[in-house]
């Protein structure tokens, strides 16, 4: 049957991995296009997703079966510290105007992308999908959070009254070409590699926030499109799963630095500013048991880094078309 699928966000580090790996993957494989599918990757000048309207519009204009909703208001520690009731309020407008709209219009199913930022700060480890409301997330992204953590009451509350195939996906941190290199406002993996070649080109210190201590998980751009593209096809359940490496492969802010001092050539070593206080959550180890058990424990991540030389050169590649604000010293 004809699908049509609908990627809000489209224009994104994710939207962007999904639109290269329906594109790169051979036709009719589990991860490539499949006959009678049309993609669309819409970006805010498309709709902006905050008005109801501009969302109808863009429903009645594409008339989706199948939605991968990415869109948001995105951004690392810093710029949702500073911007909480923002990144609340248009986050929260987003999903209730696709969620809204994909109810009304009668969209076979939607897929919304949440985070792992959406966990309890305080809670056992690893986190699983069954402990998304068990207490309040971090302090430093609380809008944020709780915009995308509504995102699953939501999803279950359409499901209960009115029957709705939604879901949602629960990624890690991600990187990959097409990311947001702002130096302030962006993720630590394109900011630090943003800094680093501006700290090569110019003979500045390298300056890392925070004292290098935190664990991440960091998830390739192009491996989480293979598994939205999964999920999209192959699940169909109201509950989130975690879209994530493994917990072993949590590594340091300090071992990041290293390796981007690495893949960049950078002739000089990371300085850390060691504010404590820059730190934001020490860690989040979220479990991949239900995406293997699921997907197949075969499913080949990409190694760190092959996906960080990818990254990078495509940073360097792209560098003036590149995300990377008006922050260029
Ligand atoms: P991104 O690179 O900043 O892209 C955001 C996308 O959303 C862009 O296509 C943007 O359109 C669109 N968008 C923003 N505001 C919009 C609005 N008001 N109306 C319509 N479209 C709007 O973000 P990303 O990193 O790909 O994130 C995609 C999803 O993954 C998000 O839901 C995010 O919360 C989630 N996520 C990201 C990470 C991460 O580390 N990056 C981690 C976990 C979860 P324009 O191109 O027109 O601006
Ligand atoms: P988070 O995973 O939601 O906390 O978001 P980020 O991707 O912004 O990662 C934040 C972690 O990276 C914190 O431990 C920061 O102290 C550390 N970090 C170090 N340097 C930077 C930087 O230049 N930008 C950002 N965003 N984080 C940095």
């Amino acid at each position: 049957m004809a699908a049509v699928v609908l990627v809000t966000g489209g224009t994104g580090l994710v939207g962007k991995a999904i639109e290269y790996v329906i594109e790169h993957e051979p036709a009719g494989s589990r991860f490539g296009k499949k006959p009678g599918e049309t993609w669309i990757f819409a970006s805010s000048r498309d709709a902006d997703l905050r008005d109801p309207e501009e969302t109808r519009k863009l429903f009645e204009k594409y008339k989706p079966t199948h939605v991968i909703h990415l869109a948001a208001l995105v951004g690392g520690l810093f710029a949702n510290r500073e911007r909480k009731m923002t990144f609340l309020r248009d986050n929260m407008l987003i999903n209730d105007n696709v969620l809204h709209t994909a109810y009304l219009q009668k969209t076979q199913k939607v897929i919304s992308c949440l985070s792992t930022c959406v966990f309890p700060d305080k809670v056992e480890y690893p986190l699983t999908e069954e402990k998304v409301h068990l207490g309040p997330p971090h302090s430093s992204n609380f809008g944020y959070a709780h915009a995308k953590r509504m995102v699953d009451v939501q999803n279950h509350a359409y499901k209960e009254e009115f029957g709705c195939n939604f879901t949602s996906a629960i990624p890690t941190n991600v990187f990959g070409p097409h990311d947001n290199f702002d130096l302030k406002h962006a993720h630590v993996m394109p900011a630090l590699i943003h800094k680093c070649f501006l700290a090569q080109k110019n003979g500045t210190p390298f300056k890392v926030m925070g004292d290098g201590s935190p664990l991440r998980q960091f998830i390739y751009s192009r491996d989480l499109a293979k598994l939205f593209i999964w999920q999209l096809r192959e699940y169909d359940d109201v509950e989130p799963v975690i879209l994530s490496v493994d917990e072993k492969d949590e590594i340091s802010i300090r071992d990041l630095a290293t390796s981007i001092v690495k893949v960049m050539k950078f002739d000089g070593k990371a300085e850390f500013e060691n504010e404590a206080n820059d730190n934001g959550q020490d860690r989040k180890p979220a479990s991949n048991e239900k995406l293997l058990s699921l997907i197949g424990r075969d499913f080949k991540f990409t190694p760190f880094d092959v996906a960080l030389q990818e990254t990078a050169t495509w940073f360097l590649e792209n560098y003036a078309n590149a995300r990377t604000g008006q922050n260029h010293a």
